[in-house]
């Protein structure tokens, strides 16, 4: 593995049961600190291949190395550790937890993962961290008392509270208006330019990819790669 490479992919192969969809990735590569852009149209894979890289789903066989971890050989623990203390996340469905409010839901990390430590500079930073992104009145409510705007910056709040070496954001700017949109994009490309940290996100606002240092469209993966 070259030294500044974060994560290397080879040959991956996924299908959702009952092979409806096949995902086939024969390589990619992206270097530590890369601002990557992940664009295709709906339904290509790029959601799936998140997940992949997050170990949240397992390919059928292939590699997926991130920073060295082999992540489909970790046991289920491992993954789970390896994916809450380094990777931060923001999912297109946003997956906030309603019983919580959302300053639980930006510090959730902490509760989840027991080598996280939730100390004062911690629930300091979540609160300026909220502040940034325009939410901090919202900190004591439930996140179903949010506009559906306001959700998608506690999702993001969450995914770089732990100050992760690898943000992958899915369409993190899909349901904000142009001028809050702009603001998350600084937000997330400041906190990953301050930590040295790489960038995945998926988006289908073209005006951005300027910002980016590549941009991976799924076309390239051809029909017996993205689609069928
Ligand atoms: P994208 O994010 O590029 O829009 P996805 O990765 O979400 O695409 O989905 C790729 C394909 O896999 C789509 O055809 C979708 O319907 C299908 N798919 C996604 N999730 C599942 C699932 N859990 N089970 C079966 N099929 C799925
Ligand atoms: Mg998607």
């Amino acid at each position: 593995m070259a030294e500044r490479e974060f994560i290397r992919i080879e040959d991956l192969r996924f299908s959702y049961e009952p092979e409806e969809f096949a995902l086939r990735i024969p390589s990619l590569s992206v270097a530590r600190g890369e601002r990557l852009a992940l664009i295709g149209p709906s339904g290509c894979g790029k959601t799936t291949l998140l997940s992949l890289i997050a170990g949240i789903l397992l390919p059928r066989s292939g590699r997926i190395e991130v920073d060295g971890l082999e992540v489909p050989g970790l046991s289920d623990a491992e993954r789970r550790r390896f994916r809450i203390g380094r990777i931060g996340l923001i999912f297109q469905e946003f997956e906030l937890l309603d019983h919580l409010t959302v300053r639980e839901n930006i510090l959730l990390p902490y509760y989840v993962n027991g080598a996280l430590r939730l100390d004062g500079a911690v629930t300091e930073r979540a609160e300026r961290l909220a502040g940034t992104l325009g939410i901090d009145h919202g900190l004591a409510r439930r996140p179903s008392a949010l506009s559906h705007g306001e959700r998608q910056r506690v999702a993001v709040g969450r995914a770089l509270i732990t100050e992760p070496a690898l943000l992958l954001a899915d369409e993190p700017t899909g349901n904000l208006d142009p001028k809050n949109r702009e603001a998350i994009l600084d937000l997330v490309f400041s906190e990953a330019a301050t930590r040295g940290a790489t960038l995945l996100m998926v988006t289908h606002d073209h005006s951005f990819l300027p910002r980016f240092d590549r941009v991976v469209d799924f076309e390239r993966f051809g029909a017996e790669g993205a689609a069928r």
